[in-house]
C-alpha cells in the first residue's frame, strides 16, 4: 500500500466527497490542499473548518494545479475537460475520484477488505443497491447500502464496522475517475440518455458506465431487455471463470434470471443437472411491483445470487424491502384522483417508467433538462395524458414536444421557476384532473433550478397536495 506520509495531494472541489476525502488523506499525513471553484460564503465558512485543522484550502481558483502536487483526487461531478485536469495531464499527475481513493485504501488496517457488488445504470441505482443489501441481511451477511443513499464509501471502508460485502451504487461521473476498481459482480440497469452535456456523447457515456464490469470475478449483470448493457459486457475485460448473467421481464434462457407465471426464477446460479428454474420470490413480494421494479429486483437477486446467497434470503430480502420517499410514491387522494410524488423522476428514462405505470394522467413535467430531448417520452406517453401542468426553466422544450405529438392534450404552461410554483402546479393539475386520474409529479428533469434538490421539490409536491385536501376535506 501507498505511503500517503508527507505525499503532496490536490482535492478537487469542497463538497461531499471533497471534504470528508480532504480530512481521510489529511488523517494520513498527506500534505493537502482543496482547489475550489467557487468562493462564496458557504465555501468560505468550510475553508475556515478545514483551514484550522491544517488543510490548506484555495478558493475560487479551481482551475491552477498547486506547485507539487503528486496526486489530484476530484470530486465525481468535475468535467473531464477541466483546466485542472489538462495541468493534472502535462504534469503527468493522476486523477483519482472518490470511488477510486475509497477503493486503494480498502483494507489498510490490515483487515480483509470487504468485496464490492455494484451498481450503476441510469436508473434504478439507489432502489437496486437497498434491495441488494436487504437480501444480503436476510442471508445473515454484515453489509451496508454505500452511495447516494445510506453509508459513504469512505465510512463503509475505513470505518469501525467491518463488512463481510458492500452494495454499492456507482455513478457515470464516479467510474468516470474510478480506473483500478475491480468488483466481484457487477449490473448495469438500463442505459439510457442521461448527463450526456457532462459526457459529451452517448458512448462516452456507456463507456464510464461500462467502467464497473473491468476486472470482474464472477458475474456481469446485464439487462436482457437493453442490448446495450450486453455490449457493454461483452466489451469489458474480465476474470477467467467470469459469467455474463442477464434479468429479463420474460422467460428467462440460460444464465438468465426472469418471471415466470408471477414467480421471480433463477436458471443462471442453479446446478448443472438441475436444468429447472429455481423459485425465488413471487411478483407480490416486491413494492411497488411495477415492472420496472422487478428489473431491479432480478439484478439484485442475481448479484446476490452471485455472492452466493440462497433463494430463501432472496424472498426474505426482498419482503423486508421498503421503496424511499420521492419515488413513485402515493402521497394523497383528493376529491377521486390520486398524487403521486415520483420527484426522483429526473430523466426521460425514470419518468416514462412511471407515466407507464399510470392512466389516465394529469402530468406535471420540468427544470432543468440537463440536454436530454423530449419527443420520444411525449410520443411513447401522449396517449395516456390527460393533461400536463409544466414548471421550470426548460419546459418549452417539452412543450415543443407535446405540440409535435400530443396536439391534442391541454397543456398549462405556468412559465414559473420560484418554488411557490408548486402549489400553483398542483392546483392547475387538480383542475385538468377527473375522478379515477392521477396527477404525477414526474418532471423528467433536475430540479436546481428551483429547488435544492429532488427531495425538496418532492416535499413541495406532498405539501401542496396536502394544502389541497385539507381545503377539500
Ligand atoms: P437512481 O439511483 O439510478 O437515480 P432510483 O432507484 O433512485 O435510481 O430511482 C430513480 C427513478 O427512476 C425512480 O423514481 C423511477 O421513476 C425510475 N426508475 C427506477 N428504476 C427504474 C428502472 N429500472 N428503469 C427505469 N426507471 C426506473
Amino acid at each position: 500500500t501507498r505511503n500517503w506520509q508527507g505525499q503532496h495531494i490536490t482535492v478537487a472541489g469542497l463538497g461531499v466527497s471533497g471534504i470528508p476525502a480532504a480530512r481521510v488523506l489529511h488523517g494520513l499525513g498527506a500534505v493537502v490542499t482543496v482547489v475550489n471553484d467557487g468562493d462564496d460564503e458557504r465555501a468560505r465558512a468550510q475553508a475556515a473548518e478545514l483551514e484550522a485543522e491544517g488543510i490548506a484550502v484555495r478558493l475560487g481558483d479551481g482551475a491552477t494545479l498547486p506547485e507539487g502536487t503528486e496526486l489530484v483526487v476530484t470530486a465525481p461531478g468535475w468535467k473531464p475537460d477541466k483546466p485542472l485536469f489538462a495541468a493534472a495531464a502535462e504534469a503527468g499527475v493522476e486523477v483519482w475520484g472518490d470511488v477510486e481513493l475509497a477503493w486503494r485504501l480498502r483494507g489498510r488496517d490490515g483487515r480483509e477488505a470487504a468485496p464490492w457488488l455494484a451498481v450503476t445504470g441510469t436508473n434504478g441505482k439507489t432502489t437496486t443497491v437497498r434491495m441488494l443489501a436487504s437480501i444480503l441481511q436476510a442471508a445473515g451477511l454484515k453489509t451496508a447500502a454505500v452511495g447516494n443513499i445510506g453509508v459513504s464509501l469512505l465510512d463503509a471502508v475505513l470505518g469501525d464496522e467491518k463488512y463481510d460485502v458492500l452494495a454499492v451504487e456507482l455513478s457515470s461521473y464516479q467510474l468516470h475517475w474510478a480506473p483500478s476498481l475491480r468488483a466481484h459482480s457487477a449490473a448495469v440497469l438500463n442505459l439510457a440518455p442521461d448527463h450526456l452535456d457532462w459526457h459529451g456523447s452517448m458512448e462516452a457515456y456507456a463507456a464510464d458506465k461500462g467502467r464497473v464490469y473491468e476486472g470482474n470475478t464472477v458475474a456481469c449483470v446485464y439487462n436482457a431487455a437493453d442490448p446495450a448493457t450486453e455490449d457493454l459486457v461483452r466489451a469489458a475485460d474480465v476474470e477467467e471463470g467470469c459469467r455474463a448473467i442477464g434479468f429479463t421481464l420474460g422467460t428467462p434462457g440460460p444464465s438468465q434470471l426472469g418471471v415466470v407465471e408471477g414467480l421471480l426464477v433463477d436458471r443462471a446460479f442453479v446446478p448443472d443437472r438441475q436444468r429447472q428454474a429455481q423459485e425465488l420470490a413471487e411478483v407480490a413480494d416486491v413494492q411497488p411491483s411495477a415492472p420496472h421494479n422487478i428489473a431491479n429486483a432480478l439484478a439484485a437477486a442475481a448479484l446476490a445470487r452471485a455472492f452466493g446467497v440462497e433463494p430463501s434470503a432472496v424472498r426474505d430480502g426482498l419482503r423486508a424491502f421498503r421503496p424511499d420517499a420521492h419515488r413513485i410514491e402515493h402521497v394523497a387522494e383528493v376529491d377521486g384522483v390520486a398524487y403521486v410524488d415520483d420527484s426522483k423522476a429526473t430523466n426521460t428514462h425514470a419518468a416514462e417508467a412511471s407515466l407507464a405505470a399510470y392512466e389516465p394522467i394529469v402530468w406535471i413535467a420540468g427544470g432543468l433538462a440537463k440536454g436530454a430531448t423530449f419527443d420520444e417520452l411525449v410520443r411513447r406517453s401522449a396517449r395516456r395524458l390527460r393533461g400536463v401542468v409544466l414548471i421550470g426553466a426548460d419546459r418549452e422544450l417539452i412543450r415543443d414536444a407535446l405540440a409535435r405529438h400530443a396536439p391534442e392534450v391541454p397543456v398549462v404552461d405556468l412559465d414559473r421557476t420560484d418554488t411557490g410554483a408548486m402549489p400553483a402546479a398542483v392546483r392547475e393539475a387538480a383542475g385538468l384532473a377527473r375522478p379515477g386520474d392521477t396527477v404525477l409529479l414526474a418532471p423528467a428533469c433536475a430540479s436546481m433550478d428551483m429547488f435544492v434538490n429532488y427531495n425538496k421539490r418532492g416535499e413541495a409536491f406532498a405539501d401542496a397536495v396536502r394544502e389541497l385536501a385539507a381545503e377539500r376535506a
